[in-house]
């Protein structure tokens, strides 16, 4: 099957404004977004018409979307509209970047030899993809005006802080607005409605699908013994470990010592990004 390469860029459409603005978020602008626009030679290489249908896929995930021609579009490239599907593309890994990977999203295409009704996404490919939310995809509920009543020095900011259980999402007056009615419900499912719905911090193994890499294990043992204060980083020695393997799977030994068992609680969630089974979940 022929199968192209692309960089993909990513851009705001206007239907992306008149739906949150006239419709419902998800309507529109979801079939919409579906989309992958490339260059009449990619159109060629993948032996494809234009409004077929096609599967863009790296390290991150798959999504299946429709190929529509831009004679303005170099070959090699492909445009995107920034939506759920081409979320799924993006990678982020706390411990190489601050920022998820929205930029430069390296892909294969092939033709799926399908018809395009509208955009789905496939099984994911990432090894052991979980169903945890994205920040990016809270970001994307959130009303992007970066205004800082919450606290927090940006939207996206603000997305990480609800993911990591210290903001609630009663701190960003303008979601409890009208318009943002369906964002607040979707996150009030995932997040609870209430701050302190879960009563403490906990993390939670799944050792169905701990393969006993020890990965969470080494990162948290350099999390436990380095504390930032004041700006400051200061070694603690001695700190019995949280997580050790026994038996080929990942067993908490000592809680005590997690970081999100101190007074004040560092918020710390090295062990679950880790983890790439989906083994560990960071509960509050
Ligand atoms: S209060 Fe809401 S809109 Fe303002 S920065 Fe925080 S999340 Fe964004
Ligand atoms: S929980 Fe994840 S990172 Fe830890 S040992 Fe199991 S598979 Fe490896
Ligand atoms: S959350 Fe706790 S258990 Fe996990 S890496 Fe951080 S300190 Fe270790």
């Amino acid at each position: 099957m022929p199968s192209v390469q692309l960089v993909i860029i990513t851009y705001r459409d206007i239907f992306h404004w008149s739906a949150r603005k006239r419709e419902n978020i998800e309507s529109g602008a979801d079939e919409k977004s579906a989309l992958v626009r490339l260059s009449e030679a990619d159109l060629k290489g993948l032996g494809i018409v234009d409004g077929a249908e096609v599967m863009l896929s790296n390290d991150a995930g798959s999504v299946i979307v429709r190929a529509e021609l831009d004679p303005d579009c170099p070959q090699g490239l492909g445009y995107m509209p920034v939506s759920r599907y081409s979320n799924e593309l993006i990678s982020y890994g706390i411990n190489e970047a601050k920022l998820p990977n929205f930029k430069r999203i390296e892909v294969s295409v092939e033709p799926t030899g399908g018809e395009v009704k509208k955009g789905r996404k496939r099984q994911s490919s990432r090894k052991g993809t979980t169903d945890k939310i994205q920040p990016l995809h809270v970001y994307q509920m959130l009303p992007g005006t970066d205004c800082k009543v919450c606290g927090c020095g940006t939207c996206m900011a603000y997305a990480f802080a609800l993911i990591g259980r210290e903001k609630v999402l009663a701190d960003c007056p303008d979601l409890q607005k009208e318009e943002f009615k369906e964002s607040l419900e979707f996150l009030q499912g995932y997040f609870g409605e209430i701050a302190g719905e879960v009563a403490e911090t906990g993390l939670l193994i799944d050792k169905e699908k701990c393969f006993g890499c020890g990965d969470c294990a080494i990162v948290c043992k350099k999390a436990i013994t380095s504390l930032v204060h004041s700006g400051s980083v200061v070694q603690r020695d001695d700190v019995p470990p949280v997580l050790e393997i026994i038996n080929g799977v990942v067993e908490i030994t000592n809680w005590g010592s997690c970081k999100r068992t101190m007074n004040p609680p560092e918020y710390c969630r090295l062990c679950e990004d880790k983890c790439t089974s989906g083994a560990l979940e960071i509960v509050r």
